[in-house]
């Protein structure tokens, strides 16, 4: 099967799994899992934060970003396709007690002006304003990157009023890849960055909060309260140090793939997409022009070997990553090709 459905679905490398059979452990609730505190010091290395915390899934790290910044009865601003907001199952209102301020942004990308005119003081009517949250990359809006500027000025606009600013940084390591600058360079404006490495880095679990040592602390406990106090998780951040120190120069690849499969898109009648939109490993097009639905050009795809799946009626998602080389990009080209040819 070649399947495009993800980046999750990376399975974790030889070198991971030696690693994961030799890694020193402890307790972690103890603080004594010395694998679990490397990989917690090398995510705070390259975010350039005082701190990090290992939790299990960016959902878990979002959420607990979430709850350190605001309180109860507050909004958090944040792009209307954001991931926080629909693939997190209200976690914001859930656990935090807080209501998503939801602005529709081209291309995911949210503007210090946008941000600026949905910022409330606590009124006779309005909820305050707690926390700005920014995705980079974004994911339904295609894998778009953030322009350094854009996350400056928000964060100072934002600082200047007393609010803070999390990223969701999912992907943040693809957008260094893209933009060829580290990591820390494109978080350093922001309070809190969460990154996963169960993506495309690869690694079978985890993600990594990273921001003020104070403010990851106090996310520890909050980590205890969310169940996702792990004991011996040496064998996971084993993976996840692997991840970080040589995954990220494999990314460019998966970003020429994603481009192959943009321009070869475009091609296939029916199909639209702009090439040039795709900056990172996330490729999202419209096949309303081929007259069928993504879910029939999905199950046909599926007899040929192919897994894409919808993000709705008319628009499908392809993510690359290691799993799936230049070769299983041509070939779901032209299954798709066939598919919709019929
Ligand atoms: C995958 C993802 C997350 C976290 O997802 P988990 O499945 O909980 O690890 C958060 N934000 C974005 C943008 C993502 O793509």
């Amino acid at each position: 099967m070649i399947d495009l459905r993800s980046d999750t679905v990376t399975k974790p490398t030889a070198a991971m799994r030696r690693a994961m059979m030799e890694a020193e452990v402890g307790d972690d609730v103890y603080g004594e899992d010395p694998t679990v505190n490397l990989v917690e010091r090398r995510a705070a290395e390259v975010t350039g934060k005082e701190a990090a915390l290992f939790v299990p899934s960016g959902t878990m790290g979002n959420t607990i970003a979430v709850k350190l910044h605001t309180t109860h009865g507050q909004e958090v601003i944040c792009d209307s396709r954001s991931h926080v907001l629909n693939y997190e199952l209200g976690m914001i209102s859930w656990f935090s007690g807080c209501v998503p301020r939801a602005i529709a942004a081209a291309d995911g990308i949210l503007t210090w002006d946008q941000v600026r005119r949905e910022i409330r003081p606590l009124g006779p009517h309005w909820a305050q304003t707690g926390l700005i949250e920014i995705e980079n990359t974004h994911n339904m809006a295609g894998g778009t990157i953030y322009p350094l500027r854009a996350i400056r000025e928000i964060c100072d606009g934002a600082h200047e009023l007393g609010l803070k600013v999390h990223m969701d940084g999912a992907r943040v390591f693809n957008a260094a890849a893209a933009m060829n600058v580290p990591v820390r360079e494109i978080v350093e404006p922001v309070d809190t960055v969460m990154f996963c490495v169960s993506k495309a880095l690869g690694a079978p679990v985890g993600s990594l909060l990273a921001g003020p040592a104070d403010a990851i602390a106090r996310g520890r406990l909050y980590r205890k309260r969310l169940g996702g106090g792990m004991r011996q998780a040496g064998v996971l951040a084993a993976a996840a140090l692997i991840a970080i120190e040589e995954t990220p120069q494999c990314l460019a690849n998966d970003h020429c793939n994603a481009r192959l499969l943009a321009e070869g898109l475009s091609r296939i009648p029916g199909i639209s997409v702009d090439p040039a939109k795709v900056m990172t490993n996330i490729v999202i097009f419209d096949v309303s022009g081929t007259g069928m639905a993504s879910a029939e050009i999905s199950a046909c795809l599926k007899q040929r070997g192919v897994l894409i799946n919808g993000i709705n009626e008319r628009q499908m998602r392809a993510v690359t990553h290691y799993d799936v080389d230049r070769a299983a990009c041509e070939q779901a080209l032209e299954e798709l090709g066939a598919c919709v040819a019929r």
